[in-house]
C-alpha cells in the first residue's frame, strides 16, 4: 500500500524507527514506463531518489503480503496508511469536489458487498483527512522532485521525517 508523508512519520514514531531503520519497512515501486498508474495511484506522486521516479509503499514479502499483516490482523491498526483506511473505495477530489471509487485490488476485500450500506458521511469522514494528506504529499513531492540534485531514498525519509508539515 502506498503511504504518504504522513503516513511515514507515524509509523516512524509508533514503530520507534529511524530513517534507516523506516527503509526495512518500505519499498520504491516503478511502474513501467507504458502502464499507466492503477485507479488509486493516479493522485498520489511518484518521488526520484536512486530507484528512480517510484512510489513509496510499505514493503511486501515474497508472497506478496504485507509485511504488517500478522495472523490475517494488521499490527499498525492504529496508524494504518490512509490508503489502508479508504480501500476498498479511493477518493479524488477536484475543484474542491470530492468523488469515490473502487480500488483497481477490490476483489481482495473480503467486506465488499456485505454488512450495512457505507453512508456518504461515513466515506466524508474517511476521505476528508486521506485527502488533506494527500494534498500535502503532493505539495512535497513536487518540491523534492524539482530540488534535490542526487537524491537518495534515506535522504527522502530524513526529509519528510524533519517535515514540520508531517506532524500536523
Ligand atoms: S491494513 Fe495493515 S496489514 Fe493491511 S496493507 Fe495496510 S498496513 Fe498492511
Amino acid at each position: 500500500m502506498t503511504v504518504t508523508g504522513h503516513d511515514i512519520v507515524r509509523l516512524s514514531l509508533f514503530l520507534g524507527l529511524s530513517a534507516s531503520e523506516m527503509l526495512r519497512a518500505l519499498d520504491f515501486y516503478v511502474l513501467p514506463e507504458t502502464d499507466d498508474a492503477p485507479i488509486g495511484m493516479r493522485d498520489i506522486p511518484a518521488v526520484h531518489t536512486e530507484h528512480g521516479a517510484a512510489y513509496v509503499a510499505i514493503r511486501k514479502l515474497e508472497t506478496n503480503e504485507c509485511v504488517f499483516l500478522s495472523d490475517d490482523l494488521c499490527m499498525i491498526h492504529q496508524i494504518r496508511p490512509g490508503v489502508c483506511k479508504s480501500f476498498p473505495f479511493v477518493f479524488h477530489e477536484k475543484d474542491g469536489t470530492t468523488t469515490w471509487g473502487l480500488s483497481a485490488m477490490k476483489e481482495i476485500c473480503p467486506g465488499l458487498g456485505t454488512g450495512p450500506e457505507i453512508m456518504t458521511g461515513e466515506l466524508e469522514d474517511t476521505s476528508t483527512p486521506v485527502l488533506r494528506e494527500l494534498a500535502v504529499y503532493r505539495e512535497f513531492a513536487s518540491e523534492w522532485n524539482e530540488k534535490e540534485a542526487n537524491p537518495t531514498a534515506l535522504s527522502l525519509i530524513e526529509t519528510i521525517l524533519s517535515d514540520n508539515r508531517f506532524t500536523t
